[in-house]
């Protein structure tokens, strides 16, 4: 059970993050695609729901490359904020049961956590860092998709 009280740690910290980047950070246009996202999942089936959430992770990560590559640290705020909750929808909405979904709520923990890492290092605007945060999320991410994607195991 170490593991859910580190998770509970790490999901407060993110929301204080959050918090604090949201009162910080300046509205950018990415948030307008927000409801865009809404309105592709409503009322689609679960499996729907989840490859469209991986989608916008996916849009996501490479918000957080182009910012990592321009050395920009706003857009990373957004595009992380967006990522976190993707990953957390297709941890809400995949239909995965036993070892399946033991795995896939360790692989969704592992990206998430890796992308409060270069959420914080652009808060500190510590680009180094950001990089090599950045990498440990690609490499979550990769893993990830395998579990999504039980054909590319
Ligand atoms: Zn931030």
């Amino acid at each position: 059970m170490k593991n859910s009280s580190f998770h509970r740690r790490s999901t407060a910290l993110l929301s204080a993050i959050a918090v604090s980047c949201f009162t910080a950070a300046p509205l950018s246009p990415v948030l307008a695609h927000e409801g865009e996202d809404q309105k592709h999942s409503h009322g689609t089936a679960a499996s729907g729901s989840v490859m469209d959430a991986w989608k916008t992770a996916q849009q996501s990560l490479k918000g957080i490359e182009t910012a990592a590559a321009a050395k920009e640290h706003a857009p990373i705020h957004d595009e992380q904020e967006k990522l976190a909750g993707a990953l957390k929808q297709i941890q809400e909405q995949n239909g995965a049961t036993g070892a399946d979904k033991t795995r896939l709520d360790g692989a969704i923990k592992n990206a998430v956590t890796a992308s409060e890492k270069v959420h914080t290092a652009a808060d500190e605007k510590d680009f180094a860092k950001v990089d090599s945060s950045l990498k440990t999320l690609q490499a979550t991410m990769g893993l990830l998709e395998k579990q999504l994607n039980p054909a590319a195991k």
